[in-house]
């Protein structure tokens, strides 16, 4: 039998329908593969084979009753940040150690009434604050490309099961580009819808403002039958866009004749890595050459993203991270009063970068300071939000680098924390306007890292950005490449 993690979901379920294989087969596979890579690779924080095997064979059982539900079967795993109902869910912190939700996550629920089979939670960054995975508050993940290298973040683990083949999607979560940039470090697929598309019930929140929860997979059509599970009104979460979701496998079929495809000039500025330029410019040739127009726009508030996002995400953040206190959810250290327990819990709970962004956070938020940063970040947002309404009057999509380099050594970066931040530099400011933003592999540096891509669309414009990056999979190969796990 031809090796069944190496299937898209398309031809899985076709296979699955046709009774070639059974969900059983596809799912101990998967299992396999995580028994044999994930102790180097490290993307899980909990495997859960029980529940997987259990969901296969109910897979098994209602195809034979004649059920085709759309994912009905296919092994999934989720990004520690999603509630999972009688699974514990970290977020990667210390401080949620035990805690064992009682409900799922809407896009966990639609999952699982698709007939997604789970096979278990995902290693991030802390709270998904960070790019590389390296701030979980358990264990780093390794880039299955190079293990030397970082699977980008926060949601890395999300990344690197899928890159590894241990699961066939995954969702994570995007903020500042958590989902777009560990796509790219390690050469998959993923989207990160916009702002209200996905519901944010049951995801634990960072920035409440940016959060959104979106798909990895191994190609760009898989990620659309993940999303079209996913999206959608949740009367569960106030932000979620009441609006009918569009037949993304449909609407991602056509050519992109007459499409039009600015380039920002400002994300081709200094400090990208060479090869990474090359590889982008080469893929908006190749969109040319399949009918779309391409030209250079600008962005006139680029340089406020940056200053801008880390302002109110934190400030958010620190209103958010004020309920781990050690009574509600998870760990608890017992102090020798109410304070002090609360002081303990939290010091010994919360590793450094949330400390440090509770603490920033906290700060812009504060009498005397509030106007001079929160209220000034959030002017300057509706200045970016402004700049993208009038690029998106003129072109149908952007098309840019996801990130300024390929994956960083363990270690190179992390030692500052500026450094870190300065890595977001391209992918934030469609968190800052709530636009989609699908990430995709478009080459290898010479060191054999995969390089990314991403296509910006207008908000609620997935489906074009879909169409675009499934036309440009047809005619490229980058996607179908598979590191070499050892
Ligand atoms: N690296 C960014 C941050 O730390 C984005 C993280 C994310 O998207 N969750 O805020």
């Amino acid at each position: 039998m031809a090796d069944l993690t190496r299937l898209t979901i398309s031809d899985a379920l076709q296979k699955m329908q046709s009774g070639e294989i059974s969900a059983l087969d596809l799912c101990q596979a998967h299992l396999q593969q995580i028994d044999r890579h994930d102790s180097a690779i490290r993307a899980f924080i909990k495997v859960t084979p029980e529940i997987a095997l259990e969901q296969a064979r109910a897979a098994d059982n209602a195809r034979a009753n004649g059920d085709e539900r759309p994912l009905l079967g296919i092994p999934i795993a989720l990004k520690d940040v999603l509630s999972t109902q009688g699974i514990e869910t970290t977020c990667g912190s210390r401080i949620l150690q035990g805690y064992v939700p009682l409900f799922d996550a809407t896009a966990v629920a639609r999952l699982k009434e698709a007939g997604a089979v789970l096979l278990g939670k995902l290693n991030m960054d802390e709270f998904a604050m960070g790019s590389s995975t390296e701030n979980s508050g358990y264990f780093p993940t390794r880039n299955p490309w190079n293990s030397e290298h970082v699977p980008g973040g926060s949601s890395g683990g999300s990344a690197a099961a899928v890159a590894a083949n241990m699961v066939m999607a995954s969702l994570g979560s995007d903020t500042g580009g958590s989902i777009r940039q560990p796509a790219s470090f390690c050469g998959i697929s993923a989207l990160k819808p916009s702002y209200g598309r996905v519901s944010r019930y049951g995801l634990i929140a960072y920035g409440s403002s940016f959060d959104q929860t979106g798909p990895f997979a191994r190609s760009v059509e898989d990620v659309a039958r993940v999303m079209a599970v996913i999206a959608g009104h949740d009367p569960l979460d106030s932000t979620s866009m009441p609006a009918p979701v569009p037949d993304y496998l449909t609407e991602m079929q056509g050519e992109l004749r007459g499409l039009k495809i600015g380039l920002p000039a400002e994300y081709f500025a200094e400090g990208l890595q060479p090869e990474v330029e090359r590889a982008v410019r080469a893929a908006a040739d190749q969109l040319q050459s399949l009918g779309a127009e391409v030209r250079e726009v600008s962005l006139a508030h680029a340089e406020y993203c940056l200053p801008a996002y880390y302002i109110i995400a934190m400030a958010e953040a620190s209103a958010n991270l004020a309920r781990f206190d050690g009574v509600r959810f998870g760990a608890r250290v017992e102090g020798s009063d109410l304070i002090d327990s609360y002081k303990k819990t939290r010091g010994a709970g919360f590793g450094e970068e949330a400390k440090r962004r509770i603490m920033l956070g906290t700060y812009t938020l504060s009498a005397g300071y509030y106007d001079a940063y929160y209220g000034k970040a959030q002017a300057v947002r509706t200045l970016i939000r402004r700049d993208f309404d009038a690029l998106f009057a003129q072109v149908d999509a952007l098309l840019a680098p996801v990130a300024p380099t390929t994956a960083f050594r363990f270690g190179e970066v992390m030692d500052d924390p500026l450094r870190m931040i300065l890595a977001d530099v391209l992918t934030i400011s469609a968190n800052l306007a709530g636009l989609c933003g699908l990430s995709l592999p478009c080459g290898f540096d010479e060191a054999g890292l995969p390089i990314g891509l991403q296509l910006l669309g207008a908000p609620f414009d997935e489906a074009r950005m879909l169409r675009i990056g499934c036309a440009y999979q047809e005619a490229t190969d980058w996607h179908l490449r598979k590191p070499a796990l050892t």
